[in-house]
């Protein structure tokens, strides 16, 4: 595990093997769709393996994931069903139960499309759309069952200071990710850490950026990326997702990323878990639907993200925002004229949407570059 996890940055990350070494440790696979509000650190208390299920593939998979769900699920959700279905992902093999929630609709269509086919456990958990006070009880009373739930399907016993010992771990490993900007880490060097933190265990992945950045040695070779020129751009919306070309285009076009305002982002790691909290799953709960979960809360999630996006562009130096929305994602779809409409008042916005279609590189490519060129004459 050592020499994959000390993959120089510049090389793709050997997630393959990585998952396949998992495997001959005897863990078992548990897979995780939902994004940003499940609390991982219940999950990998019970001593399994989580493959969170970030890798895309081309346009092909989500085609033939439309077949099989409806095609209204946004092209995320049938791009994970069509990897499946077409099994080139190796790993995802070895996933033999499935959490399923309420997140979003592609979380519920495409899981329990997966569960009932790959005749794999569903275990189940309700997340709330409001942040009221009985909200939080609410969801504090679901983490327990979905903790009792997580015992019965692994069958392997959840013990209390195990889950303290995960928040503390995950806690340090949020701490750690904020140092990336402090130095300066941007566009896809940036983006492939947070892709690696969103699969990586968390002890891992602090072990890694350590080689990477922090130790000594690492120290006397700067960030390949940190010296560029180039606007500061924010990247906000849909998180680009592991193997999807989007973050390697952007880069061409002279999109530099300095701040991705996504799950699969800096979003990941501006939050914490109370530590102290005498109730474990009361923190949990606090900490997933009070702090991270904000922006997915009604009613008035759009004005939670443009108060968090313009704190972001002043603190952050942001030059232009490029809103990325993945099609039929309705969480993003729903706000996004609002979104270009009022932030651009105050910074450039280029609003995009967008699937793994690799035929719509050539208009993305026309609209990013004359974007780049409004934001450098204003800059
Ligand atoms: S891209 Fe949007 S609709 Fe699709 S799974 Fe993610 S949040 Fe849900």
């Amino acid at each position: 595990m050592e020499s994959i996890i000390s993959t120089p940055k510049d090389e793709p990350f050997p997630y393959k093997a990585y998952f396949l070494e998992k495997k001959e440790d005897g863990k078992k696979f548990v897979g995780l769709f939902a994004h940003e509000m499940v609390p991982v650190e219940l999950i990998r208390a019970s001593g399994v393996h989580v493959v969170p299920l970030v890798f895309v593939g081309p346009e092909e998979y989500s085609s033939t994931g439309g077949s099989f769900i409806t095609h209204s699920a946004c092209s995320f959700a049938r791009n994970i069903v069509g990897g499946f279905i077409h099994g080139d992902i190796s790993f995802y093999k070895y996933i033999e139960s499935i959490i399923r929630t309420n997140y979003c609709n592609g979380d519920f269509i495409g899981m329990e499309y997966l569960c009932r086919e790959y005749n794999m456990p569903c275990i189940d958990l309700s997340i709330p759309m409001k942040t009221q006070g009985y909200s939080l009880a609410f969801f504090h009373e679901q983490l327990k069952r979905f903790k009792q739930k997580l015992e019965d399907v692994l069958a392997a016993p959840i013990d209390e200071a195990e889950i303290r010992r995960q928040i503390s771990i995950h806690n340090n490993l949020r701490q750690v990710l904020r140092r990336l900007l402090d130095l300066g880490i941007r566009g896809a060097e940036l983006l492939h850490r947070y892709q690696e933190a969103a699969v990586l265990e968390p002890a891992e992945m602090i072990a890694r950026l350590d080689c990477l950045y922090f130790q000594e040695a690492a120290q006397h070779s700067p960030p390949s990326s940190s010296s560029s020129s180039n606007p500061r751009i924010m990247l906000s919306g849909d998180p680009i997702f592991i193997n999807d070309f989007f973050g390697d285009w952007l880069e061409e076009f002279g999109a530099t990323i300095v701040y991705y305002d996504t799950w699969i982002g800096g979003r990941m790691a501006e939050f914490s878990i109370d530590e102290v909290d005498p109730d474990v799953y009361h923190a949990l709960a606090k900490g997933y639907l009070m702090e991270q979960g904000l922006e997915r809360s009604v009613p008035a999630a759009m004005e939670k993200r443009i108060k968090r996006v313009s704190s972001k562009v002043g603190t952050q130096k942001i030059d232009g925002i490029i809103n990325h929305t993945l099609k039929f994602c309705d969480f993003q779809a729903i706000g996004r004229t609002e979104f270009k409409d009022r932030l651009g008042q105050h910074v450039p916005v280029l609003d995009i949407e967008r699937d793994y279609a690799q035929s719509n590189l050539g208009n993305i490519k026309t609209r990013v570059e004359a974007f780049i060129e409004l934001v450098k004459g204003g800059a």
